[in-house]
């Protein structure tokens, strides 16, 4: 029983985790710009999202909770109540007649030095996967444009072309020019794009 809710706490922490982060480096990819992750500017929004996740640092005492309190603060509450620590059989005098435990509640800290290396690290592989993962999803929706571009090409469309990106960087365009090419310019830095919502019905110039 314990061991399960210890467990079931660290999935959901996890998995809350993982989606604040892949979340955060989508809305840093969408914010920094920039077609075809180009290094400087996935470096540029991985720094960000760093910055970003630090908050996630108030879970973990949170996730320290569960093992601290199956093995300190539930037997203490049941030594006090005059049960054993160990089993909560109403007991006095140790050893305990029904589990033979000795009565003891070994002394332990919320933050210990184990747990939090443990939970530290894995947070950072939870950033490293959220990170990766993120990028995956930022380059099938760009690829996705490509195709909708090449289609609308092949139609012999020969105006620029914009949509948003997918996900939580929606709030940023990715734009096709038949002069300049492919690019997802930063979105507080480019002017009012009109029929930014469907794509391929911006006015030429
Ligand atoms: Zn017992």
């Amino acid at each position: 029983m314990p061991g399960w809710v210890t467990m079931a706490a660290g999935v959901v922490l996890g998995v809350a985790a993982t989606l604040y982060c892949i979340a955060f480096h989508e809305i840093a990819r969408a914010l920094v710009g920039g077609f075809g992750s180009p290094p400087l500017q996935v470096l540029t929004a991985i720094v960000g999202s760093m910055v970003g996740v630090l908050p996630l640092l108030m879970l973990v005492p949170l996730a320290l909770l569960p093992a601290w309190w199956f093995g300190r603060g539930l037997p203490e509450r049941r030594r006090t109540q005059r049960r054993c620590p160990d089993c909560a059989y109403p007991c006095d005098r140790f050893p305990c007649p029904e589990c033979g435990g000795d009565g003891t509640v070994a002394p332990r800290e919320l933050f210990t030095r184990t747990g939090l290396m443990r939970v530290l690290v894995l947070g950072a592989l939870i950033f490293a996967i959220s990170v990766v993962w993120a990028e995956v999803r930022i380059r099938r929706d760009e690829r996705l444009f490509r195709l909708e571009v090449d289609r609308l090409l092949a139609l012999d469309v020969r105006e620029p072309l914009a949509r948003p990106r997918e996900g939580w960087g929606s709030f940023a365009i990715l734009r096709y020019d038949p002069a300049l090419g492919f690019s997802a310019p930063q979105p507080f830095d480019h002017e009012r794009i009109p029929g930014w919502r469907a794509i391929g019905r911006e006015a030429s110039r």
